[in-house]
């Protein structure tokens, strides 16, 4: 292929990434135009691009490097594992070590499922898509073996992100995950996002805001059949549908609607898992007892890839049942508990053990919101500052009083982003035009100071932008 007509404008490798890349996430047409950045290392809570400029990771990443991204024990991990046994698959009840142990580790880790009971069993996956595409599989089997068949439709939020496979995706309530995909398929279902900044009406408390939530929630369940709902999705913080911390009192009254038509609960805890809303779980944190709780990211630190789903006793024994008469339950990844990444994810929890995580989260988070709520309060392009625990966001306003939004058409977002580059800071604008905070874990007092001061330093220069 002949390359193209701008590759003089950019390094060898910047060429080649344009030529031969299909990035996720990327507008194909404008990338031809701004090719890539680059990243060639990592170090503590920054990376560095290949021109040496390093960036405090502001999101750590995709909201997953909880441990930075340099950590001797988990490449040792890594390493050791890749000696003794480099893969091994878990069909047909094949098992080992790492498998058997981070279950274990889990499960002893989880919080309460449904009842106040603990959870089960765990399942293995490689990504947070695929854990909700095997959460929803495992509903729909769990229900025709325990004989309602006609129990299956999901219901998800407006703005909620579960994955972008073909059944995740349709959890998702994202549009740009539904246009041109013919997304969501038949029986997937949305409810209004549950936050009181951007959507409650004016004087409605965060309790009346919560009650009007969860009475749209049992209409849909009423309009639709209670026989026929299955399931209901939640992340515990809603996070890349722009950092969306739930107004007063409403997973208990959503948890009630879901008790009285008998819909499971699945906690998506792929961000919210271990200690970033300052408590383990998010569940723990807003008093979510689910059926079902899917995790990733944080799991391993992201140093590699995986996943898991953990059920309740009462989905297993389903299961169990269903997997007799169907002769197998057929589900399962070539790679489901790989050994590497499971030795990777067990060596991970072990440090959060030892850093005492969800305490260390507790207080650092506290100062990261105070920190949060000095800086960008009173801001004059700033509407609300919102967070709990070590993840929070900063959303632009025109105006505080009325709590308008910039025309998306300006792309306020997205400049925004670009002038933190500049100043070294790697930021994450999301759809409300919110600036997601949910540095690594590891971030110290001093350096929560330097990103909000980078990140800070960027909204100024918009502000005289604009
Ligand atoms: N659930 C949540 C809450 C997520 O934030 C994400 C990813 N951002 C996913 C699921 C999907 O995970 P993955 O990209 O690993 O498929």
């Amino acid at each position: 292929m002949t390359p193209p007509d701008d590759a003089p404008r950019f390094n060898s490798a910047a060429a080649r990434d344009i030529e031969y890349a299909l990035h996720p996430y990327t507008n194909h047409k404008a990338f031809r135009d701004t090719g890539p950045l680059i990243i060639q290392r990592g170090q503590g809570i920054k990376v560095f691009d290949d021109s040496g400029k390093g960036y405090i990771e502001s999101v750590a990443g995709l909201w997953c490097a909880s441990l930075g991204f340099a950590n001797q024990r988990l490449a040792d991990a890594a390493y050791k594992q890749m000696q003794q046994l480099p893969f091994y698959h878990a069909f047909g009840a094949r098992s080992h070590d790492p498998l058997i142990d981070l279950s274990e580790a889990l499960i002893q880790r989880a919080p309460l499922s449904t009842g106040g009971k603990p959870f089960s069993k765990v399942f293995f996956a490689n990504s947070g898509s695929e854990a909700n595409d095997s959460a929803i599989k495992m509903i729909w089997f769990y229900n025709n073996a325990i004989g309602r068949p006609a129990k299956k439709k999901i219901i998800g939020r407006v703005r909620g992100y579960h994955g972008i496979t073909v059944a995740s995706g349709s959890v998702t309530g994202q549009p740009a995950n539904h246009k041109m995909f013919d997304l969501p398929i038949a029986g997937f279902f949305h409810v209004s996002t549950p936050h009181h900044y951007g959507y409650a009406q004016p004087g409605e408390t965060e309790e009346a805001f919560a009650s009007r939530l969860a009475q749209e929630l049992d209409d849909l369940i009423v309009r639709e059949g209670p026989d026929t709902v299955a399931a209901f999705f939640a992340e515990p913080v809603m996070g890349a549908g722009g950092v969306i911390i739930p107004p007063a009192t409403y997973y208990e009254k959503i948890q009630a609607v879901l008790r009285k038509h008998d819909v499971l609960f699945v906690a998506d805890e792929v961000i919210c898992g271990f200690g970033r809303t300052g408590h383990y779980w998010g569940c723990q944190t807003f008093g979510i007892q689910p059926d079902i709780l899917t995790c990733a990211k944080q799991l391993s630190s992201a140093f590699l890839p995986i996943s898991a789903v953990m059920i309740s006793e009462q989905l297993y024994q389903g299961i169990a049942e269903g997997s007799d008469a169907a002769g197998t339950w057929g589900h399962g990844f070539t790679y489901s508990g790989h050994p590497v990444p499971a030795a990777v994810a067990l060596e991970t929890l072990k440090i959060y053990d030892e850093m005492e995580m969800p305490k260390l989260v507790a207080t650092r988070g506290a100062y990261l919101q105070k920190a949060m709520q000095d800086r960008f309060a009173s801001h004059p392009l700033v509407g609300e500052v919102r967070g709990v625990g070590m993840i929070g966001a900063i959303q632009l306003s025109p105006d505080k009083a009325s709590r308008a939004t910039f025309d998306p058409a300006r792309k306020l977002g997205p400049r925004w982003q670009a002038l933190g580059l500049e100043h070294g800071v790697m930021m994450r604008v999301l759809v409300n035009e919110s600036a997601a905070i949910s540095p690594p874990l590891t971030i110290s007092e001093p350096e929560i100071d330097e990103m909000l001061d980078l990140i800070g330093a960027a909204l100024d220069d918009l502000a005289k932008e604009i």
